[in-house]
């Protein structure tokens, strides 16, 4: 076992991880049936593939969205709570929008050769400048941002939360 997978291993079991998503990958596969060769999901049409792996117990579009981009590299975005943050500061979608919504928008806006990247520079901005409490005044997307720019004018700002996704 390599240093990053005892690593990984000893984040996921403390997260509280391991007990949750066990169970979920076991009636995953017990919903896969016998037949455990997914390759023909690579080249089935893309709703297809969606539509079969959030039939999956326990597997949501989040979850079937990066199956589809890390796997086959196929242009998807999936919407975490960063993805789904940050989206709703800078007014890529609306306010209300609920995950799915937000990843219909999402996929509509971006260019589909950019997807990939889309996803993974949000995720890296969630976590490093766009956290639950941003540092606007450092983010090369205040001027463009509508929440940057009134959390750095001093107004008050209200954020509908992120729902747990899957
Ligand atoms: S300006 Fe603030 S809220 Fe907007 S993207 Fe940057 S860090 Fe996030």
């Amino acid at each position: 076992m390599t240093l990053q997978s005892r690593r990984s291993k000893r984040q996921f079991a403390r997260g509280g991880l391991s007990r949750q998503k066990a169970p979920r990958i076991q009636s995953a596969l017990a919903g896969a049936g016998e037949n455990l060769d997914l390759d023909w999901l690579e080249s089935a049409p893309r709703d297809e593939a969606m539509d079969f792996l959030t039939g999956l117990p326990g597997v949501g579009r989040k979850t079937a969205a990066c199956v589809q981009v890390f796997t086959w590299d196929r242009p998807e975005i999936p919407v975490d709570v960063h993805v789904y943050r940050i989206g709703g500061r800078l007014g890529l979608f609306r306010p209300n929008a609920n995950f799915d919504e937000a990843h219909d928008e999402l996929l509509r806006l971006v260019d589909p050769g950019d997807s990939y990247e889309f996803h993974m520079n949000l995720i890296r901005h969630g976590r490093e400048l766009c956290r639950p409490r941003p540092d606007c005044n450092a983010c090369g997307l205040n001027r463009m941002c509508p929440f940057g720019r009134a959390v750095i004018s001093g107004e008050p700002v209200r954020e509908r939360p992120s729902r747990p996704d899957r």
